[in-house]
């Protein structure tokens, strides 16, 4: 099978990294917040926001989420693999040495994709942590199978089509390998 993957909130934790750059940059985190939205960042302060996204290190230092490397590395000897990402171009670099130091495995050159158009991109299956992203592929792919890995921000969504969930790459893997 062709899979795609998408990184961020699939294979690495972009949400805490997030977090962490916010506060060293002197960013307060308000009370009682959590990613339970896409939207959530719209409740830190905007100039901090701007700030993180625009360090090379939030890309750059990503911790992976538990056992998706093992489950990615695994996926790769079996099946044809292609990461699917939307992260920024400016900071395609900072992706791809990522994948270098933790992922070599994954071919920098063949495997990754930076588009956040992520419907034009055809194959079996596609792993995302976005159920919009999930829908406009299903919608432009429909003989594909779209697979949703479980995270607090896509729990509020209301979907209007058919798809499968997963608690993390791991599961998945386990189902296809
Ligand atoms: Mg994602």
């Amino acid at each position: 099978m062709r899979i795609l993957i998408d990184a961020d909130g699939v294979i690495t934790n972009f949400t805490e990294t997030f977090e962490t750059i916010y506060v060293g940059c002197g960013g307060k985190i308000p009370e009682g917040f959590i990613w339970d939205h896409w939207h959530a960042m719209d409740k830190l302060e905007k100039g901090i926001v701007e700030q993180v996204w625009n360090d090379p290190y939030l890309f750059r230092v990503q911790e992976p989420y538990s056992g998706a490397l093992e489950a990615l590395e695994r996926l790769n000897k079996e099946h044809e693999v292609f990461i699917v990402t939307s992260t920024p171009h400016m900071h395609a670099w900072s992706r791809s040495d990522w994948f270098r130091r933790n992922a070599p495995f994954i071919h920098r050159e063949n495997q990754i994709v930076f588009t956040s158009q992520k419907y034009l991109i055809r194959g079996d299956v596609l792993v995302e942590d976005n159920l919009l992203n999930l829908e406009e592929w299903h919608r432009n792919n429909p003989r594909g199978w779209p697979v949703l890995i479980d995270r607090p921000w896509n729990w509020e969504e209301t979907p209007s089509f058919g798809y499968e969930v997963y608690a993390s790459l791991g599961s998945f893997a386990q189902g296809v390998c």
